[in-house]
């Protein structure tokens, strides 16, 4: 297994290209398929911590109210710090690349350069043309075609990770409220069904919460939402499942 990942090439400085949901989307599932020991399974418990970006080899960043700040930045650090201690591949992954100011974007040049072997950069944005020239020019740039009206199904990856960490991480608050206002009546059953096999696992697994965990999402199952209630179903059904750990839904 090993040595077959080793063999799978990818670039180790991308920026994707496209709309959010589907370039995070797209980086998601590259940091699996780097790290998982499946070859990226999207199932297992370390694919799951990836999704819900709480893997130590994992540094998902975001920008700030203006932008990225170079604390923002010193997590990125200390991930190669981390790469560079250990055989195992570490992933930054930094969303809205456009927002890299030219002061910042100045240390993580030399970076882009000369990667350190088993780090991988992903720079995601929706406007390759406002993402600074100098870091354009040390990436290898992927376009990801965003969801036809036909297949408009958004993996609402945001929701799932607040369902099964109980805990919403700050980086995440935006997407699960834009996740919140458009997950659709087929979205939401695919949504249960993720969830539902997700806790019978962490209840084979002894974990302390899946008994009540599996009570909610049971009660949610048989009485789904009728049509143009989606979002206040999952919003109510966030609320109880969070209260059993004393958690709330954050403002975006
Ligand atoms: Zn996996």
């Amino acid at each position: 297994m090993q040595a077959m990942t080793k063999t799978t090439y990818l670039p180790p400085v991308q920026l994707l290209v496209g709309p959010t949901d589907a370039t995070e989307r797209v980086a998601l599932q590259k940091v699996q398929s780097l790290i998982c020991t499946a070859a990226g399974c999207a199932r297992c418990t370390i694919c799951c911590s990836l999704a819900r970006r709480e893997h130590q080899q994992l540094s998902w960043l975001a920008p700030e109210q203006y932008g990225y700040t170079h604390a923002s930045l010193e997590r990125a650090y200390n991930a190669i710090t981390y790469a560079a201690d250990d055989d195992k591949p570490s992933v930054i992954v930094m969303p809205c690349a456009e927002q890299l100011s030219a002061a910042t974007a100045n240390r993580l040049l030399k970076l882009l350069e000369e990667p350190p072997a088993n780090l991988y950069v992903f720079l995601l944005t929706e406007r390759s043309g406002m993402v600074l020239a100098t870091l354009r020019s040390r990436c290898i740039e992927a376009v990801v075609a965003g969801p036809t009206i036909a297949a408009a199904e958004v993996v609402p990856s945001a929701l799932f990770a607040c369902f099964t960490a109980l805990t919403i991480n700050p980086a995440l608050v935006a997407t699960l409220h834009k996740e919140l206002a458009a997950i659709t009546p087929h979205g939401t059953i695919t949504l249960l069904d993720g969830l539902l096999s997700h806790w019978y696992t962490q209840l084979h697994e002894d974990n302390d919460d899946a008994p009540a965990m599996l009570r909610e999402l049971m009660k949610a199952y048989e009485q789904p939402p009728l049509s143009g209630g989606t979002t206040l179903f999952w919003r109510q059904l966030l609320l109880r499942c969070l209260a059993l750990k004393r958690q709330q839904i954050p403002y975006s």
